[in-house]
């Protein structure tokens, strides 16, 4: 096994971290092709992955370092447009090493499909109903899909809600149903337009909506990891962080943030694995509101041994077949890097990252504050947004950090100095 830990990681050049993180993974010649840049998907897979197509946009893709996840050292893939993630997730996933890493698990892969049925006249006389010819109704699913039955997937189980709304009680039916490897939308999508003509006939009412629940919580993914407090800057800053999250978990306008920086790590690995960023989202932010009050993701507690324990609990509805993570070579990349072999597997390095992230942030928010990491990275997109070369960056990075100012007008005034041969001071 290949050790995460790797002093210096970040000051390789891209092509010694690829061959480092890609040696002995089995990575084919069209996946070494596509991850590393040299060139961008066919048309022909663009066109046919979407609809409408004109082109492709190119988000990078980083490697974070030092994660141990359940034992096992995993390079992390990210794919996010946006600077220090990587980073920030290497450092904290550094904090916790010593102390074993991450350790996940999960509720099971179980969705929900929605079957919403109106105009019943007896909604319990027919949920009673419902519930007799379960078992036909769990059979007929389960032919749509021999493959996923026969994986130990399918159909396993059904239930029944009546929704008082304003005007009427609907009833509405939940396929309960075990997608295995596969996220599964499509999968529960047929299963629940298949049922309609027998729902219907038992109901005597009309089935009107029948989709997937972006709300899996019959698919919670968790993970926990400690920070001692000497590896995390002392006992100050994790009593801080722990402070820290109690304003998030007690004031929504703070949790969004809060939230957001995890689903900043969250969302970076699902989209390297050509998972739906859409659905892990939609599904995080529900669950962090399923008290009524949107709450934090994570908690944070200080433990016996006064070092630092954080959590996290989300629905994680991710696979490894289906949908892009099949199709896209980048995706594939990206699970044999983390030599991933099945769904549950990928959700718990997830949570991980998602976690790392929330303490990277927690940390540095509550000690030096979030723009000290960020300046450098930050002083880079500036400047090339202001039409920096290369060759120029490093140079109006450096003066832009002695000056303190990452102001935009100043950076392009820099950069116009450098272009123009002259030399910067700090004339502002
Ligand atoms: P899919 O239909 O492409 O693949 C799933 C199928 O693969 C299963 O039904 C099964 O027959 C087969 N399969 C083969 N090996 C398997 C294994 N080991 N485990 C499980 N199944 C296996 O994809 P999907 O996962 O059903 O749907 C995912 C796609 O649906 C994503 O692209 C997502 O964006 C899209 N989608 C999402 C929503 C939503 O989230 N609300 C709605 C519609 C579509």
């Amino acid at each position: 096994m290949t050790t995460t830990r790797i002093p210096g990681f970040y000051r390789l050049s891209t092509k010694e971290r690829f061959d480092m993180v890609t040696k002995d993974r089995g990575l084919t010649e069209d996946e070494v092709i596509y991850l590393s840049g040299r060139e961008a998907l066919s048309m022909d897979l663009a066109d046919s992955m979407i609809e409408n197509v004109v082109g492709q946009i190119g988000i990078p893709v980083g490697i974070a370092s030092n994660f141990k996840i359940n034992g096992k050292d995993t390079f992390i893939p990210m794919a996010t447009e946006e600077p220090s993630v990587v980073a920030a997730a290497s450092n904290a996933a550094k904090a916790t090493y010593e102390n074993g890493g991450f350790f996940t698990s999960m509720s099971g892969t179980i969705m929900r499909g929605q079957i919403q049925v109106l105009d019943v006249a007896d909604p319990f006389a027919a949920r009673a109903k419902i519930f007799e010819h379960k078992n036909e109704i769990l059979q007929h699913c389960n032919e749509k899909d021999p493959t996923l039955v026969s994986l130990g997937g399918g159909a396993k189980d059904l239930e029944v809600n009546i929704i008082p709304t304003t005007n009427h009680q609907m009833l509405v039916i939940h396929l309960i149903v075990d997608t295995k490897d596969a996220m599964g939308a499509n999968a529960v999508n047929t299963m629940a337009e298949s049922v309609t003509p027998i729902i219907e006939s038992i109901t005597g009412g009309r089935v009107l909506l029948r989709i997937i629940s972006n709300l899996a919580d019959l698919r919670l993914v968790r993970a926990r990891a400690v920070f001692s407090a000497e590896a995390f800057g002392g006992k100050e800053i994790i009593e801080n962080i722990v402070s820290a999250f109690e304003f998030a978990d007690f004031d929504p306008y703070r949790a969004a943030t809060h939230n957001k920086g995890i689903m900043n790590g969250i969302s970076a690995v699902v989209l390297a694995t050509g998972n739906d960023t859409r659905a892990v989202e939609a599904g995080a932010h529900a669950y962090a509101s399923r008290s009524g009050l949107y709450k934090s993701l994570t908690k944070w507690e200080i433990n016996a041994d006064g070092d630092l324990a954080g959590s996290i609990e989300l629905p994680m509805a991710v696979g490894i077949v289906g949908g892009a993570t099949k199709t896209h070579p980048v995706a594939q990349a990206s699970l044999k890097i983390m030599g991933i072999k099945s769904a549950e597997e990928l959700a718990g390095c997830i949570a991980a990252a998602g976690l790392a992230q929330n303490a990277a942030a927690l940390r540095a928010l509550s000690a030096e504050g979030i723009q000290r990491g960020h300046m450098s990275l930050h002083a880079r997109n500036l400047a090339v947004m202001a039409g920096a070369k290369k060759s120029e960056i490093d140079v109006i990075v450096a003066q832009a950090i002695v000056e303190k100012d990452l102001r935009y007008d100043r950076i392009l005034e820099i950069t116009k100095t450098i272009q123009r041969g002259e030399i910067v001071g700090s004339n502002k």
